[in-house]
Protein backbone atom coordinates (compact mmCIF):
# COMPACT_ATOMS: atom_id res chain seq x y z
CA UNK A 1 0.00 0.00 0.00
CA UNK A 2 2.80 2.49 0.84
CA UNK A 3 4.66 1.30 -2.11
CA UNK A 4 1.97 1.96 -3.97
CA UNK A 5 1.30 5.35 -2.84
CA UNK A 6 4.45 6.71 -2.99
CA UNK A 7 4.60 5.23 -6.73
CA UNK A 8 1.66 7.60 -7.28
CA UNK A 9 3.20 10.38 -5.67
CA UNK A 10 6.33 9.84 -8.12
CA UNK A 11 5.10 9.56 -11.09
CA UNK A 12 2.32 12.54 -10.57
CA UNK A 13 4.36 14.89 -9.67
CA UNK A 14 7.61 13.94 -12.21
CA UNK A 15 8.70 17.47 -13.84
CA UNK A 16 11.18 16.47 -16.17
CA UNK A 17 9.84 15.61 -19.42
CA UNK A 18 9.24 19.35 -19.98
CA UNK A 19 12.58 21.32 -21.69
CA UNK A 20 11.55 24.43 -19.76
CA UNK A 21 11.54 22.88 -16.32
CA UNK A 22 15.21 21.04 -17.53
CA UNK A 23 16.17 24.93 -18.15
CA UNK A 24 15.25 26.08 -15.13
CA UNK A 25 16.69 23.34 -12.84
CA UNK A 26 19.82 23.54 -14.39
CA UNK A 27 20.01 27.39 -14.93
CA UNK A 28 19.56 27.66 -11.44
CA UNK A 29 22.76 25.08 -10.68
CA UNK A 30 25.17 24.59 -12.82
CA UNK A 31 23.82 26.29 -16.36
CA UNK A 32 23.66 23.75 -18.96
CA UNK A 33 23.45 19.73 -19.26
CA UNK A 34 27.17 18.29 -19.38
CA UNK A 35 28.40 17.01 -22.47
CA UNK A 36 31.65 15.21 -20.51
CA UNK A 37 28.81 13.63 -18.75
CA UNK A 38 26.95 12.23 -21.62
CA UNK A 39 24.00 13.99 -20.80
CA UNK A 40 21.23 14.09 -22.93
CA UNK A 41 17.73 13.79 -20.94
CA UNK A 42 15.02 11.83 -21.98
CA UNK A 43 11.79 13.77 -22.44
CA UNK A 44 9.38 11.43 -24.14
CA UNK A 45 6.93 9.71 -21.89
CA UNK A 46 6.28 6.67 -24.37
CA UNK A 47 9.95 5.88 -24.75
CA UNK A 48 10.28 5.63 -20.98
CA UNK A 49 7.06 3.16 -21.22
CA UNK A 50 8.68 0.98 -23.50
CA UNK A 51 12.00 1.09 -21.53
CA UNK A 52 10.13 0.53 -18.03
CA UNK A 53 7.44 -2.49 -20.41
CA UNK A 54 10.96 -4.03 -21.33
CA UNK A 55 11.06 -6.16 -17.51
CA UNK A 56 9.84 -9.40 -18.39
CA UNK A 57 7.10 -10.28 -15.84
CA UNK A 58 8.68 -13.53 -15.82
CA UNK A 59 12.00 -12.59 -14.52
CA UNK A 60 10.43 -10.15 -11.31
CA UNK A 61 10.43 -13.60 -9.60
CA UNK A 62 14.04 -14.20 -10.04
CA UNK A 63 15.34 -11.15 -9.60
CA UNK A 64 16.57 -9.54 -6.18
CA UNK A 65 16.94 -5.98 -7.21
CA UNK A 66 16.85 -3.30 -9.93
CA UNK A 67 19.98 -1.00 -10.83
CA UNK A 68 19.85 1.89 -13.20
CA UNK A 69 22.90 3.40 -14.40
CA UNK A 70 22.76 7.42 -15.07
CA UNK A 71 19.11 8.15 -13.35
CA UNK A 72 19.99 12.37 -14.01
CA UNK A 73 16.96 13.74 -13.15
CA UNK A 74 14.95 10.60 -13.02
CA UNK A 75 12.74 10.19 -15.83
CA UNK A 76 13.14 6.36 -15.97
CA UNK A 77 14.00 6.01 -12.23
CA UNK A 78 10.28 7.74 -11.03
CA UNK A 79 8.97 4.46 -12.38
CA UNK A 80 11.12 2.07 -11.04
CA UNK A 81 9.40 1.86 -7.49
CA UNK A 82 6.23 0.08 -9.00
CA UNK A 83 8.99 -3.13 -9.11
CA UNK A 84 9.12 -3.36 -5.62
CA UNK A 85 12.22 -4.18 -5.61
CA UNK A 86 15.47 -2.41 -4.06
CA UNK A 87 16.12 -0.12 -6.75
CA UNK A 88 20.46 0.77 -7.22
CA UNK A 89 21.15 4.11 -9.02
CA UNK A 90 24.21 5.23 -9.92
CA UNK A 91 25.11 8.69 -10.96
CA UNK A 92 28.17 10.63 -10.99
CA UNK A 93 27.25 14.13 -11.08
CA UNK A 94 26.88 16.22 -7.63
CA UNK A 95 24.34 18.42 -8.99
CA UNK A 96 22.59 15.46 -9.93
CA UNK A 97 22.94 13.86 -6.51
CA UNK A 98 21.75 16.83 -4.79
CA UNK A 99 18.74 16.51 -7.10
CA UNK A 100 18.04 12.90 -6.56
CA UNK A 101 18.34 13.20 -2.73
CA UNK A 102 15.63 16.21 -2.85
CA UNK A 103 13.30 13.76 -4.09
CA UNK A 104 14.02 11.04 -1.85
CA UNK A 105 15.76 8.79 -4.38
CA UNK A 106 18.41 7.78 -1.43
CA UNK A 107 15.54 6.02 0.98
CA UNK A 108 14.64 2.75 0.80
CA UNK A 109 13.44 1.25 -1.50
CA UNK A 110 16.26 3.28 -3.89
CA UNK A 111 19.96 2.53 -2.89
CA UNK A 112 21.56 6.00 -3.94
CA UNK A 113 25.39 5.10 -5.21
CA UNK A 114 27.75 7.84 -5.84
CA UNK A 115 30.44 8.14 -8.39
CA UNK A 116 31.63 6.47 -11.39
CA UNK A 117 29.79 3.23 -11.99
CA UNK A 118 32.90 1.77 -13.47
CA UNK A 119 34.54 2.12 -10.00
CA UNK A 120 30.87 0.69 -8.07
CA UNK A 121 29.31 -2.27 -9.58
CA UNK A 122 31.00 -4.64 -7.18
CA UNK A 123 28.01 -3.24 -5.15
CA UNK A 124 25.98 -5.60 -6.98
CA UNK A 125 28.26 -8.77 -6.31
CA UNK A 126 25.29 -10.24 -4.19
CA UNK A 127 22.62 -9.11 -5.94
CA UNK A 128 20.22 -10.93 -8.47
CA UNK A 129 19.14 -8.10 -10.94
CA UNK A 130 17.71 -6.43 -13.99
CA UNK A 131 19.44 -3.30 -15.63
CA UNK A 132 18.42 0.08 -16.70
CA UNK A 133 20.10 2.29 -18.63
CA UNK A 134 20.49 5.60 -21.00
CA UNK A 135 24.24 5.33 -20.91
CA UNK A 136 26.30 8.16 -21.05
CA UNK A 137 27.57 7.15 -24.84
CA UNK A 138 31.33 8.34 -23.75
CA UNK A 139 31.85 4.88 -21.80
CA UNK A 140 28.73 2.84 -23.19
CA UNK A 141 31.48 -0.17 -24.66
CA UNK A 142 33.04 0.14 -20.90
CA UNK A 143 29.34 -0.16 -19.19
CA UNK A 144 28.46 -3.01 -21.44
CA UNK A 145 31.96 -4.85 -20.93
CA UNK A 146 32.33 -4.43 -17.31
CA UNK A 147 28.35 -5.56 -16.80
CA UNK A 148 28.65 -8.51 -18.71
CA UNK A 149 32.57 -9.29 -16.88
CA UNK A 150 31.93 -8.66 -13.20
CA UNK A 151 28.20 -9.22 -12.99
CA UNK A 152 27.55 -12.67 -13.74
CA UNK A 153 24.46 -11.77 -11.74
CA UNK A 154 23.29 -9.37 -14.44
CA UNK A 155 19.81 -11.60 -15.77
CA UNK A 156 18.95 -9.33 -18.24
CA UNK A 157 18.64 -5.33 -19.06
CA UNK A 158 17.86 -2.96 -21.71
CA UNK A 159 19.92 0.20 -22.62
CA UNK A 160 20.00 3.35 -24.68
CA UNK A 161 22.97 3.10 -27.11
CA UNK A 162 24.20 4.88 -29.80
CA UNK A 163 22.47 3.59 -33.02
CA UNK A 164 25.67 2.89 -35.05
CA UNK A 165 26.65 1.42 -31.65
CA UNK A 166 23.93 -1.00 -31.31
CA UNK A 167 24.27 -2.13 -34.81
CA UNK A 168 27.87 -2.90 -34.51
CA UNK A 169 26.47 -5.17 -31.74
CA UNK A 170 23.13 -6.85 -33.09
CA UNK A 171 23.89 -6.29 -37.30
CA UNK A 172 27.34 -6.71 -37.50
CA UNK A 173 30.07 -9.45 -37.03
CA UNK A 174 31.82 -7.12 -35.13
CA UNK A 175 35.03 -7.59 -31.95
CA UNK A 176 32.34 -6.38 -29.80
CA UNK A 177 29.30 -7.97 -31.10
CA UNK A 178 31.24 -11.24 -30.67
CA UNK A 179 32.26 -10.76 -27.40
CA UNK A 180 29.04 -9.89 -25.92
CA UNK A 181 27.67 -12.71 -27.80
CA UNK A 182 29.68 -14.93 -25.24
CA UNK A 183 27.37 -13.91 -22.14
CA UNK A 184 24.03 -13.56 -23.50
CA UNK A 185 21.61 -12.31 -26.53
CA UNK A 186 21.27 -8.73 -27.81
CA UNK A 187 18.56 -7.84 -29.50
CA UNK A 188 17.68 -4.32 -31.53
CA UNK A 189 14.02 -2.93 -29.95
CA UNK A 190 13.89 0.35 -31.46
CA UNK A 191 15.15 3.41 -33.23
CA UNK A 192 14.81 6.25 -31.03
CA UNK A 193 14.68 9.53 -32.42
CA UNK A 194 16.82 12.66 -31.34
CA UNK A 195 13.42 14.88 -30.23
CA UNK A 196 13.22 12.19 -27.82
CA UNK A 197 16.03 13.83 -25.61
CA UNK A 198 16.61 17.48 -24.16
CA UNK A 199 19.78 18.20 -25.56
CA UNK A 200 18.64 16.27 -28.39
CA UNK A 201 22.18 13.97 -29.48
CA UNK A 202 24.01 14.70 -32.67
CA UNK A 203 24.21 10.80 -33.03
CA UNK A 204 21.06 8.60 -33.69
CA UNK A 205 20.21 6.02 -30.98
CA UNK A 206 18.22 3.24 -30.72
CA UNK A 207 17.32 0.61 -27.48
CA UNK A 208 18.80 -2.98 -27.32
CA UNK A 209 17.85 -5.70 -24.84
CA UNK A 210 19.90 -8.03 -22.99
CA UNK A 211 19.39 -11.58 -21.69
CA UNK A 212 22.19 -13.41 -20.31
CA UNK A 213 22.40 -17.27 -21.31
CA UNK A 214 21.40 -19.90 -19.01
CA UNK A 215 24.65 -22.00 -19.83
CA UNK A 216 28.26 -20.15 -19.78
CA UNK A 217 29.45 -21.02 -23.30
CA UNK A 218 33.60 -20.40 -22.32
CA UNK A 219 35.08 -20.42 -18.70
CA UNK A 220 36.88 -17.52 -17.50
CA UNK A 221 40.58 -18.34 -19.14
CA UNK A 222 38.72 -18.94 -22.07
CA UNK A 223 37.25 -15.47 -22.29
CA UNK A 224 40.73 -14.06 -21.06
CA UNK A 225 41.70 -15.45 -24.82
CA UNK A 226 39.19 -14.81 -26.60
CA UNK A 227 39.76 -10.97 -26.05
CA UNK A 228 43.14 -11.36 -26.81
CA UNK A 229 42.51 -13.27 -29.83
CA UNK A 230 40.11 -10.39 -30.78
CA UNK A 231 41.94 -7.86 -30.23
CA UNK A 232 44.91 -9.63 -31.97
CA UNK A 233 42.50 -10.74 -35.07
CA UNK A 234 40.77 -7.12 -35.54
CA UNK A 235 43.92 -5.27 -35.18
CA UNK A 236 44.84 -5.03 -38.90
CA UNK A 237 41.91 -3.83 -40.54
CA UNK A 238 41.37 -5.85 -43.66
CA UNK A 239 44.58 -7.49 -43.31
CA UNK A 240 44.59 -11.19 -43.17
CA UNK A 241 44.24 -13.30 -39.70
CA UNK A 242 47.61 -15.23 -40.22
CA UNK A 243 49.36 -11.69 -40.93
CA UNK A 244 47.35 -10.38 -37.88
CA UNK A 245 48.54 -13.59 -35.46
CA UNK A 246 52.28 -12.88 -36.62
CA UNK A 247 52.22 -9.23 -36.32
CA UNK A 248 49.37 -8.24 -33.74
CA UNK A 249 51.05 -6.80 -30.17
CA UNK A 250 48.91 -8.14 -28.06
CA UNK A 251 50.47 -11.72 -28.64
CA UNK A 252 53.68 -11.01 -27.21
CA UNK A 253 53.11 -13.91 -24.82
CA UNK A 254 52.45 -16.30 -26.95
CA UNK A 255 54.17 -18.34 -29.81
CA UNK A 256 52.29 -16.75 -32.40
CA UNK A 257 53.63 -20.28 -34.66
CA UNK A 258 51.39 -22.59 -31.71
CA UNK A 259 48.56 -19.75 -32.51
CA UNK A 260 48.68 -20.31 -36.10
CA UNK A 261 48.58 -24.29 -35.67
CA UNK A 262 45.99 -24.30 -33.51
CA UNK A 263 43.88 -21.76 -35.57
CA UNK A 264 44.37 -23.86 -38.64
CA UNK A 265 42.18 -27.33 -36.97
CA UNK A 266 39.44 -25.23 -36.31
CA UNK A 267 36.59 -25.45 -39.07
CA UNK A 268 38.84 -25.35 -42.39
CA UNK A 269 40.44 -22.21 -41.68
CA UNK A 270 43.26 -21.56 -43.76
CA UNK A 271 44.30 -18.30 -42.35
CA UNK A 272 43.89 -16.01 -45.44
CA UNK A 273 40.57 -15.37 -43.96
CA UNK A 274 39.87 -11.82 -42.38
CA UNK A 275 38.56 -11.04 -38.67
CA UNK A 276 34.86 -10.41 -39.82
CA UNK A 277 34.73 -13.50 -41.96
CA UNK A 278 34.96 -15.86 -39.33
CA UNK A 279 31.84 -17.41 -37.44
CA UNK A 280 30.87 -16.22 -33.66
CA UNK A 281 30.99 -20.24 -32.99
CA UNK A 282 33.97 -20.32 -34.33
CA UNK A 283 35.98 -18.28 -32.51
CA UNK A 284 34.72 -19.90 -29.10
CA UNK A 285 36.17 -22.94 -30.61
CA UNK A 286 39.50 -21.15 -31.44
CA UNK A 287 39.62 -19.49 -27.52
CA UNK A 288 39.23 -23.22 -25.91
CA UNK A 289 41.99 -24.56 -28.31
CA UNK A 290 44.43 -21.90 -27.56
CA UNK A 291 43.42 -22.05 -23.73
CA UNK A 292 44.17 -26.06 -23.78
CA UNK A 293 46.85 -26.30 -25.89
CA UNK A 294 48.90 -23.15 -26.34
CA UNK A 295 51.42 -22.60 -23.77
CA UNK A 296 51.51 -18.92 -22.28
CA UNK A 297 54.26 -17.55 -21.87
CA UNK A 298 55.45 -15.31 -18.48
N1 LIG B 1 18.55 8.50 -17.19
C1 LIG B 1 18.48 9.91 -17.45
C2 LIG B 1 19.82 10.57 -17.80
C3 LIG B 1 20.58 9.95 -18.95
S1 LIG B 1 21.98 10.92 -19.42
C4 LIG B 1 17.49 10.13 -18.57
O1 LIG B 1 17.24 9.19 -19.34
O2 LIG B 1 16.97 11.24 -18.71
C5 LIG B 1 23.33 9.97 -18.77
C6 LIG B 1 23.45 10.03 -17.24
O3 LIG B 1 24.60 9.28 -16.85
C7 LIG B 1 23.65 11.43 -16.66
O4 LIG B 1 22.83 11.57 -15.53
C8 LIG B 1 25.14 11.47 -16.27
O5 LIG B 1 25.44 12.37 -15.25
C9 LIG B 1 25.34 10.02 -15.86
N2 LIG B 1 26.75 9.56 -15.92
C10 LIG B 1 27.69 9.92 -16.82
N3 LIG B 1 28.85 9.28 -16.58
C11 LIG B 1 28.64 8.48 -15.52
C12 LIG B 1 29.47 7.58 -14.78
N4 LIG B 1 30.74 7.35 -15.13
N5 LIG B 1 28.93 6.93 -13.70
C13 LIG B 1 27.62 7.16 -13.34
N6 LIG B 1 26.80 7.99 -14.01
C14 LIG B 1 27.29 8.64 -15.07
Amino acid sequence: MEVLFLYRIMKESFSYFNKGNINHFLSEKKGAPLKKWGQNFLIDKNIVEIIVQSLPENLLSEITSIAEIGPGLGAITHRLIEFNKTVYLFEIDPILIDNLKDHDYNIAPFILIEGDVLKNLNILDNESFFCFGNLPYYISTDILTSLVLQCPNLKAGIFMLQKEFINRITRENSSISIFLSIFGTWKHIKNVSSSCFYPSPKAESSLIFYEKHIDRILSDPEIEVLQIILRSFFWGKRKTIQKNIKDSPFLNKFNRNEIIEAVLQIDNLTGQERAEDIKKESYYKIAKIINSTCVKMN
